[in-house]
């Protein structure tokens, strides 16, 4: 098996590095190749997704992926940006499928902005669809609006577009993942005022009628979004369009305490995947030893479980790292009072350690 390793920018190689020492401990038969990408690729090679990197990429089982993006590449033109590295990946790949599980810890109830009772035992899994949508929508620009009430002055446009089987493969996923988990789905769009989500309602329903031991409800994006911050554990699966699932599943995160803890992974048909944390390359913090590296490490644990087929060792991660919680352990973004404050290293050092001892008592 082959992973490609592609740390980034920012905090990326910092977090990275953690995730790798877990990996490496947990003496696997796995290659790990590392490549450039973002905006440090940008400066070596003068594109954020080279092609040497594209290649290991599309060659490897899975792709552990760190984070990119600096604000000193604000200003290249949009194909340079470190993003497109990511967006670029996404479509090489086929990578249609995102999914954001949204965890509250019991050891971090505390963490979260909203009240302990509305997130304790919070286990939420958001399924975004990540290939279509106005994000990939064409055409788009921008031109002199051609009619309406603002004829003739400059104007800029997207598309939104979802096409019968993008919605049909996702919409199998999330009732797949429902079937593994508490049978319910949520489906998320905004029917009311939009063609192409009444369309995705009607073809989620149809797909629907074959799944009829999962419970599916259709919501608005707008209540989508109250209903996460009133009763968030009322969900199960939420399933929705690329945009809307951008949004919708930052907000889960912050239900969880920080997105320092959140993993994600997006996968095409084949299970090949691409696994990362859910937040960004933190500039603010970068170099300074202070990230939350367990986001990256439980992005590890998703790609030995889907993509590498080692749920055991999976398991054995994601256990280690509600010992460090229960040890005390926190980076600044989920400390308080009471409890330990470590830096990125050492927490990662510690879930090496949750594993190491765990793996002697058993022996
Ligand atoms: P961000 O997620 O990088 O940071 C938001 C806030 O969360 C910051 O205060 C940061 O310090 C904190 N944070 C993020 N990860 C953390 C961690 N592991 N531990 C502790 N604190 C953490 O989002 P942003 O500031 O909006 O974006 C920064 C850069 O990242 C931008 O260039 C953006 O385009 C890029 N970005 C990249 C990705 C990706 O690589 N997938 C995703 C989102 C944003």
């Amino acid at each position: 098996m082959k992973i490609a390793v592609l740390p980034g920018d920012g905090i990326g190689t910092e977090i990275v590095d953690e995730a790798v020492k877990v990996l490496e401990v947990l003496d696997l038969k796995v290659e790990l190749e590392f490549a450039d990408v973002g905006g440090m690729a940008y400066d070596k090679h003068g594109h954020p997704l080279p092609e040497a990197t594209l290649k290991l990429a599309k060659e490897a089982d899975a792709i552990l992926f760190g984070a990119v993006g600096d604000w000193k590449y604000d200003k290249l033109e949009r194909q340079f940006r470190p993003e497109q590295a990511i967006l670029g990946l996404r479509r090489n790949l086929g990578l249609f499928a995102n999914f954001r599980p949204a965890i509250c810890y019991e050891q971090l109830t505390h963490a979260s902005s909203l009240k302990p009772e509305l997130v304790a035992g919070l286990d939420i899994l958001i399924i975004r669809e990540l290939t279509g949508d106005i994000y990939f929508g064409q055409p788009r620009g921008r031109r002199a609006a051609p009619d309406g009430a603002f004829q003739g002055a400059e104007e800029a446009f997207d598309t939104m577009r979802y096409a019968r089987p993008e919605i049909e493969r996702i919409a199998h996923v999330a009732f797949q993942a429902a079937r593994k988990r508490n049978r319910k789905v949520t489906s998320v769009d905004k029917a009311n005022v939009l063609e192409t989500f009444q369309f995705w309602k009607d073809v989620v329903t149809e797909v629907g009628q074959q799944y009829a031991d999962v419970k599916l409800d259709h919501m608005y994006v707008d209540n989508a979004a109250m209903q996460l911050v009133k009763s968030p554990k009322s969900f199960d699966v939420v399933v929705t369009g690329n945009m809307f699932g951008d949004i919708l599943s930052d907000e889960a995160a912050m239900l969880t305490g920080s997105i320092g803890m959140l993993p994600s992974a997006s996968l095409n048909a084949a299970n090949q995947g691409l696994y990362e944390p859910s937040h960004g390359s933190a500039p603010d913090i970068a170099g300074k030893g202070v990230a939350n590296p367990l986001a990256t490490i439980l992005s590890a644990a998703m790609m030995l479980r889907f993509s590498l087929n080692q749920p055991a060792a999976a398991d054995r991660i994601e256990s280690a790292v509600k010992d460090v919680l229960s040890q005390g352990l926190r980076t600044a973004d989920i400390w308080s009072e009471g409890t330990r404050k470590v830096g990125t290293r050492e927490m990662g050092d510690a879930v090496v350690a949750a594993i190491t001892t765990k793996t002697i008592t058993k022996s």
